[in-house]
């Protein structure tokens, strides 16, 4: 330990990665201090009464198979600091037209039986991987290494390198199938006949049957809430309200941990890293950003499928064709009539969410990167067409386009909240190529973000694999 105002390390950024590298340093004995610009914590999983006294809606993140899923959050006692999570009846539907819908249970074999002659192919396909999420999430969930289950993973990169379109067309049979895994795919924010798109749509299926895909009671605050607990608990300290502009103002530490993107550190330590490192940082790219809107609503949207009105995620967008075009067109920089609709309905599920008998709900869709494109018409017009008479219920919107996005979290450049684009390239040399990712090649200098492998999503893998390294770097300490 250091003395009282000095720290064995700085973190800059209390997102969820942030937090988790925090915890680990703090749990091997180092004094950690964390850095946030905005006056609470919690990056990209703040919740907030955007619209209307009483409606808590998710600024940010909502839906959770990455978090209850991490195999590091599950080591810590986030429970006793006030996590719960939340498990709708079914973890996902997909509305297709005249009230068809694909919907996914956590039970693969509910699911099977409501997929016909279809049920086959998702089986062969995602069984193996749902079975063995724990061995199959420490492999996906990190860098590239020597697989802990090679065999599995062998399987995972056969399917997993090709496009999510091209996997699709070849496995499944049906329109409903083929719609339902381009829409897990499409989670990746690439176009789906990219290769190691199919990757995101079998991971997430993989997740739905063995994890499942909760939300936090109370809003997604509690995740990082209960972390930054725990983390205080072991002795950490966290300043909030200090927006950090260059690395000289920090003179608590000569150990800096960044939970930020590449073109952020370029800036902050412009000073400190030679040319050719920065400039490397600033070739680092930012894919699609995002247009969000909440409602509130004054009774559960009328889905015309009513199952759907269990599910505790819908993707709306058609067709695996409508999908794919919506998707395309966004990386070429054109916004599509009809985008791609992620949609969250907690307070369904979660009674904290809104005032009695009112509900809150979560939508968002993909947008080419800096867009400040008003969305809202299209979004409601996708959620209009599985759902009739949507626009009678909603009592007040609240709406962030991408550009806003970035002024809210500067993380999310472009309103891009992945922390820098998900392509084949970027997958595997995140932000540099290097067999370990998150040592930058300044002494004292990591990189514990989104912008590390895995990537984006509130699960603290990032994060944890950071504090993983500083600790085998500097202190010689492996686990
Ligand atoms: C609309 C939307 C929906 C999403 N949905 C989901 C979802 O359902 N499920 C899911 O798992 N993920 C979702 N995500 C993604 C998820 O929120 C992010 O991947 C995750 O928060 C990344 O964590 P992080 O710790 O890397 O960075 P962040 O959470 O972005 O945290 C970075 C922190 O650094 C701070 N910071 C930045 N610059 C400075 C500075 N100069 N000085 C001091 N502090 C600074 C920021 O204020 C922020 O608090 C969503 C994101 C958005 C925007």
């Amino acid at each position: 330990m250091s003395a009282s105002n000095k720290f064995d390390a700085v973190i800059i950024g209390s997102g969820p990665n942030g937090l988790s590298a925090g915890i680990l340093l703090a749990q091997h004995g180092l004094s950690v201090k964390i850095i946030e610009a905005k006056d609470t914590i919690g990056g990209g999983t703040r919740t907030q009464e955007l619209t209307e006294p009483g409606f808590y809606h998710d600024v940010c993140s909502a839906v959770h198979p990455t978090g209850i899923g991490s195999p590091f959050l599950n080591t810590l006692p986030l429970q006793d600091h006030g996590l719960e999570w939340i498990h709708p009846d079914h973890p996902v539907a997909h509305p297709l037209e005249q009230g068809n819908a694909v919907i996914a249970s956590l039970s693969l074999d509910e699911t099977l039986q409501r997929l016909g002659k279809d049920g086959k192919n998702y089986e062969n396909l995602v069984a193996d991987f749902s079975k063995h999420w724990n061995k199959l999430s420490k492999d996906i969930l990190g860098p590239i290494r020597i697989p802990h289950s090679p065999l599995l993973m062998a399987k995972f990169g056969w399917y997993g390198m090709l496009s999510a379109k091209l996997l699709a067309n070849s496995i499944f049979d049906t329109t409903p199938l083929k719609a339902y895994f381009a829409g897990l795919a499409a989670h990746s924010i690439l176009p789906l006949e990219k290769a190691f798109t199919a990757s995101f749509g079998l991971a997430f299926a993989a997740s739905i049957h063995s994890v499942g895909w909760p939300v936090a009671k109370g809003g997604s605050s509690t995740i990082t809430n209960a972390m930054a607990s725990y983390f205080k608990k072991l002795g950490g300290v966290i300043e909030t309200g200090r927006y950090i502009s260059t690395l000289s103002e920090i003179d608590e530490s000569e150990l800096f941990l960044f939970d930020l993107t590449p073109h952020q550190i370029a800036s902050i330590a412009q000073h400190e890293l030679p040319n050719s490192l920065k400039n490397k940082l600033l070739s680092y790219t930012y894919g699609p950003g995002v247009f969000k809107m909440d409602f509130a609503l004054s009774e559960p949207v009328p889905w015309e499928n009513p199952e759907c009105s269990g599910a505790g995620t819908l993707h709306l967008g058609g067709t695996l064709e409508e999908i794919s075009f919506s998707e395309s067109q966004i990386w070429k920089g054109k916004q599509p009539d009809k985008p791609f609709v992620l949609v969250s309905q907690p307070s369904l599920f979660d009674r904290t969410r809104a005032p009695e008998g009112k509900h809150t709900l979560w939508a968002y869709c993909h947008v080419p990167n800096g867009s400040d494109e008003d969305c809202s018409e299209m979004i409601i017009k996708q959620i209009e067409r599985f759902a009739p008479g949507f626009r009678d219920v909603i009592l007040a919107t609240h709406t962030m386009n991408a550009h806003e996005y970035e002024v809210y979290n500067p993380n999310y450049l472009g309103g891009d909240i992945n922390g820098g684009s998900q392509s084949f390239k970027q997958l595997m040399g995140r932000p540099l190529l290097k067999w370990d990712p998150y040592q930058l090649p300044v002494k004292g200098m990591y990189i514990c973000s989104s912008s590390t492998p895995p990537g984006g999503g509130v699960h603290g893998m990032c994060g944890y694999h950071a504090a993983r390294s500083v600790l085998k770097n500097e202190y010689d300490i492996n686990i």
